[in-house]
């Protein structure tokens, strides 16, 4: 990459986490699902290198830098062929949200934490009758005369949630003047009465499962509720920037990684008097999906940009883009990579087949593929809604 476009700093970061990734990459990854786990060495190794945490505030353990940062890292794991899933959700969503609107006991009580890698916290907005159409989310929060809330509801593809120490919760309060719903985000510990969870029996081999959440009466302290009650849907917003820039990392990543092993067999593998890598039908869709995972690239720095300078607004539009672009180039890469190897394209041997799924991660979550182009259709061009 060049200088002109990122700090010798970040350049040195890049390759410190790639560093990192050689030492923790596919082949540990794959060993650690395999067995059920998960990659807990790699995790607390990136935490004490200060990675995990670079983008939260140094007042409260963490690095003081931004989501450019924390999004070089995830990337660079993914390069690497380990990306961290639950980078997404922990320092990214909930660090976010938990330093920009959390209050100074809730600061103390988690950032420290998820910097550190001793704590860990999964976020829950997605619901089995609302899906990709969040205002339609029914988990609703009752507030007691003493202060306390009440949730009930069910949440559903919550990642982590095993692991997690807490789930950020988004839940309804009602609003005592309009009567309207509003949007709350809310701090639940994993073992809270109340709080149940199923695992989905997904299609993924990926060390972060997903749980079906069922809240049935969950008491909690008054101080669960994170941030303004009258802001809620502001600070949501804000959580979710990230969630989107960092996906898009996440999908940049297993693209390169993908490409990276598609390129080192096309190089090598012979079966007429060159590699295949110099029949054009091999080398050009390759060099097509790397143009494309770097435009990619450059939108989500674009969109880190923005997001770090304060501009929530311009930072949305950009990592929608940056989301969809990078989700797209990693389908197709991962896609062309696969056929790349030809039969072993499909072996566990070689790894890439469980990729396939893994990519369309990125196309459907957070927010699917389609739901960005509505939201540019929408929002950038001014075109009317259909629903
Ligand atoms: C591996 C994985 C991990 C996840 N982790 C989390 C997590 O940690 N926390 C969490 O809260 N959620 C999580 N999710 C949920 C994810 O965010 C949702 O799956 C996603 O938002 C889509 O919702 P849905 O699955 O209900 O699809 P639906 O909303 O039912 O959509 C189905 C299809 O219809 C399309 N569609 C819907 N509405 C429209 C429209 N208006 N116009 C055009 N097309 C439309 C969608 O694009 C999609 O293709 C995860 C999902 C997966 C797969």
């Amino acid at each position: 990459m060049s200088t002109v476009l990122e700090s010798q700093e970040h350049q040195d970061l890049r390759a410190a986490v790639a560093a990192l990734g050689k030492r923790f990459g596919r082949d540990y990854l794959t060993r650690v699902t395999g067995a059920g786990g998960h990659p807990q060495e790699l995790w607390a190794e990136a935490a004490k290198l200060g990675y995990l945490g670079v983008n939260l505030p140094d007042t409260h353990g963490g690095g003081g830098g931004g989501i450019y940062e924390l999004a070089i890292v995830l990337e660079e794991l993914g390069a690497a062929g380990s990306p961290l899933l639950m980078m997404v959700v922990s320092p990214a969503i909930c660090g976010t949200v938990i330093s920009r609107f959390g209050t100074e006991e809730q600061k103390r009580a988690w950032l420290p934490g998820l910097a550190d890698g001793s704590r860990t916290m999964a976020f829950g907005i997605t619901e089995p009758d609302a899906g990709s159409n969040s205002h339609r989310i029914t988990t609703t929060a009752r507030k007691e005369d003493d202060g306390t809330w009440v949730l009930n509801g069910r949440k559903v593809f919550v990642s982590g949630v095993d692991i997690a120490d807490a789930t950020l919760v988004v839940g309804r309060t009602s609003d005592a003047r309009t009567g309207k719903l509003k949007p709350c985000l809310f701090i639940v510990e994993r073992e809270t009465p109340g709080f149940g969870r199923r695992q989905i029996d997904m299609e993924l081999q990926a060390p972060e499962k997903q749980f079906e959440l069922t809240l049935d009466e969950v008491r909690l302290p008054a101080d669960a509720l994170v941030g303004d009650e009258d802001a809620g849907l502001l600070q949501l917003f804000a959580g979710l920037n990230p969630e989107r820039i960092m996906t898009a990392a996440f999908a940049i990543g297993m693209g390169r990684y993908a490409v990276g092993r598609a390129v080192a067999y096309a190089r090598e593998r012979t079966v007429w008097k060159d590699p295949i890598g110099s029949h054009q039908a091999i080398a050009h869709p390759l060099a097509q999906v790397h143009i494309e995972l770097e435009l990619a690239r450059l939108m989500m720095q674009k969109a880190a940009h923005l997001y770090d300078a304060g501009d929530d607004i311009g930072a949305g539009e950009a990592a929608n883009m940056a989301k969809y672009a990078a989700a797209e180039a990693c389908v197709r890469a991962v896609d062309q990579s696969v056929h790349t190897l030809g039969g072993n394209g499909l072996t566990r041997e070689f790894g890439l087949a469980s990729l396939i799924t893994g990519s369309r991660v990125a196309r459907i979550a957070p927010v699917s593929r389609e739901m960005i182009l509505n939201y540019v259709s929408h929002q950038s061009l001014g075109l009317p809604k259909s629903y």
